[in-house]
């Protein structure tokens, strides 16, 4: 069966209100469905207590967007994945081009937190996806095999079972503009066929997440590409209605 993951990226979005909100609607709407894959949301840090509390026994996970990869210490403002463990965080997304363009991160310092993560038994969403400058110089490959080389170095076999690799072009990020299809299968199915070559035979297994304006209207048709494996979800995770319609595409396409 195809493997999905569905994962939501609420941003710097909600407050302990509406988050404790969202999650009793989720959870209400969920609590009976015997859903085939996993569902994630990743809301802001200070919201991520109330959110496991209420979905603790739930169908839904909860991650986190970010992470620090050193243990403790002088870090002031940073978030150790040992807190985040702690708290009963089970993913976290490293290297969303929001944090690789406004911070400043790098593929060593991505590297290094998804590092940290697999250590301690976190799962690592490493997100790669070129400019629109980069696709239109012919330079998309060159960019998402240049994240490959350099964000994912140094992983175990063990560790690959764990990793998920989002792709998310930078274009379609925020813009309502989506890939088309054939964009999102043909960057897909290069990627899979990248890390086979590279790191083995764990890449058919390798979850690969579509991101970039994925909404309750072509989810369905995303998802059911064959080398897609799930959605990184902004804007439409923030509103139950939408967040809902996207797992209900992911099951229609299991159920199928
Ligand atoms: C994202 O934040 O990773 C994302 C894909 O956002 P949106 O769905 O809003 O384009």
């Amino acid at each position: 069966m195809k493997k999905i993951l569905i994962a939501g990226n609420w941003k710097m979005n909600t407050n302990v209100e509406s988050s404790t909100e969202f999650c009793l609607n989720v959870l209400e709407i969920t609590k009976n469905m015997d859903l085939k894959f996993t569902v994630l949301i990743c809301p802001p840090f200070v919201n991520l207590g109330n959110c496991i509390s209420i979905l603790k026994d739930s169908n839904v996970t909860v991650g986190a967007q970010n992470c620090w990869y050193e243990e403790k210490g002088a870090f002031t403002g940073e978030i150790s994945v040992d807190m985040l463990k702690s708290v009963g965080c089970t993913y976290c997304i490293v290297g969303h081009s929001e944090r690789r363009t406004i911070f400043g991160e790098s593929d060593e310092i991505i590297n290094k937190k998804a590092k940290a993560l697999l250590k301690s038994g976190l799962k690592p969403i490493i997100c790669i996806g070129e400019t629109l400058e980069e696709r239109n110089s012919g330079n998309t490959y060159k960019v998402l095999f240049h994240q490959l080389d350099n964000s994912f170095v140094g992983f175990s076999e063990e560790d690959w079972k764990n990793v998920v690799i989002a792709y998310e072009p930078v274009w379609a990020i925020g813009t309502g503009v989506t890939a088309t299809p054939e964009q999102a299968q043909e960057a897909h199915h290069n990627i899979r066929k990248y890390v086979a070559e590279k790191y083995g035979d764990i890449a058919s297994q390798s979850l690969i997440l579509y991101g970039g304006s994925m909404n309750e209207k072509n989810a369905l048709e995303l998802l059911n590409l064959d080398d897609v494996n799930g959605g990184l979800i902004g804007g439409a995770s923030l509103k139950v209605d939408s967040f809902v319609s996207i797992i209900n595409s992911a099951e229609q396409i299991l159920n199928s």
